[in-house]
């Protein structure tokens, strides 16, 4: 593409002189590839130590997919580009909504701009749920592995991609979903020769496996092969997460659940507060919706802090605020955030009522995220970096800014 500069979000990026590939690997707590190098499982990765780089990098708080996606792709906060989970409670129409169809985004992405700006854009997804979100707007291929068989040109830009990766389209609940993703991106690089491509996978092997367990140094040793193949291909590859991930059991591996709608139940009428937790999905069954993250809508009579007062006293509670407070420390959109912000402890994870949740599908300890104890995420480039700003706070939607106007 032309030499130049893209302006997205009020931060300028330069083009891309070079393919790239920026990867958001779903659930990737450091410690992951730490155990996966300590294992001999990612050699490529482990040589990156000389001629790459390494940062720490906090995402965005609810360390949710959705919302840590749509902020790696537009540079932004949620505060910026309106996608603060996967539901919220629209009071005006007193329901439940969805936040994954792209008219509830408020910014415009990379990905696009670089498109209008004459580069060739790929992205693809695990899940097709984020699909739609990622491509709004933007001219290129995008197709979600979910769906791989179902993509055409005329939606995703793109047709026939099970032959051409060369895999049967997996299952939604398995490894070879991510797996998927990769190998996609492979193909599409050594085909397309793609300027920008963005592949986002799913953390299905992370909520089953703990950092260095067989089936997590698995995956990543996967990751490994497909990272040295774009490299190999002469990509720039920058490497970040969405958000990290613990276990949120007791020694006994019994999850730590707080029913925060039970508890509130007991202590206000019936109807004055609705907790909603932004982890709700369609695709639940391997968290069970449990996660470390909740916002509580109230009603008169109930107090904001009185509530706040009871709900803070609670084991397992990290912080309480009230909406202003969470959205300006978090970066939040006031206007998808209820009353009160509840984010829990590492160990634990917050429930709405006991019957609401179905644990029958979850056949491993607990392991899920949401919360502050899952910020930190890795973001790593098989580039070095110029002279870096120091004392710089690296977030994971730092992930363009650093490929694009930072890596030699
Ligand atoms: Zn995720």
């Amino acid at each position: 593409m032309n030499p130049g500069t893209v302006t997205v979000n009020r931060r300028t990026y330069r083009s891309p002189e070079r393919p790239l590939v920026v990867v958001c690997v779903d659930g990737c707590e450091p410690e992951y590839i730490n155990q996966a190098i300590a294992a001999g499982r990612a050699p490529f990765i482990a040589a990156l130590r000389e001629t790459g780089t390494c940062l720490t990098a906090d995402c965005v708080v609810p360390s949710f997919t959705n919302p840590n996606n749509l902020s790696i792709v537009t540079g932004a906060p949620p505060a910026v580009h309106g996608i603060c989970g996967n539901y919220f409670w629209d009071r005006d129409a007193g329901a439940e909504v969805m936040m994954n169809d792209p008219k509830y985004l408020r910014a415009g992405t990379i990905l696009a701009a670089l498109a209008d700006a004459g580069a060739k854009v790929a992205v693809v997804t695990a899940k097709d749920k984020l699909r739609a979100l990622l491509g709004h707007k933007m001219a290129g291929v995008c197709f979600s592995a979910e769906k791989a068989g179902a993509a055409t040109m005329a939606v995703n830009g793109i047709e026939g991609v099970p032959a051409m990766v060369g895999m049967p389209v997996p299952s939604v609940y398995s490894a070879e979903l991510s797996e998927f993703v990769f190998a996609a991106g492979v193909k599409l690089m050594e085909r397309l020769s793609p300027d920008v491509m963005y592949l986002s996978t799913t953390d299905y092997v992370q909520h089953k496996a703990a950092p260095g367990v067989g089936a997590a140094n698995d995956f990543y040793a996967m990751m490994d092969r497909y990272l040295k193949a774009l490299d190999a291909l002469g990509a720039v590859v920058v490497v970040t997460a969405d958000h990290g991930m613990n276990a949120k059991t007791d020694a006994f591996g019994r999850p730590n659940i707080v029913f925060l709608q039970d508890i509130l139940d007991r202590a206000y009428p019936i109807g004055t507060t609705r907790v909603i937790l932004p982890i709700t999905d369609p695709y639940v069954v391997h968290h069970g919706a449990l996660g470390s993250f909740a916002t509580v809508y109230l009603s008169s009579p109930v107090a904001a802090a009185d509530a706040a007062a009871q709900i803070a006293a609670l084991p397992g509670i990290d912080v309480v605020l009230p909406r202003s407070e969470a959205c300006a420390r978090f970066e939040l959109p006031e206007d998808r955030v209820g009353d009160l912000v509840i984010v829990s402890e590492r160990l634990t994870v917050i429930g709405t009522s006991h019957s609401r949740h179905d644990l029958s599908g979850l056949d491993a300890p607990l392991r899920s995220h949401g919360g502050i104890s899952e910020q930190q995420v890795p973001l790593i480039a098989n580039r070095v970096a110029g002279a870096l700003p120091p004392g710089r706070r690296w977030r994971n939607f730092d992930a363009f800014d650093l490929a694009l106007n930072h890596l030699q």
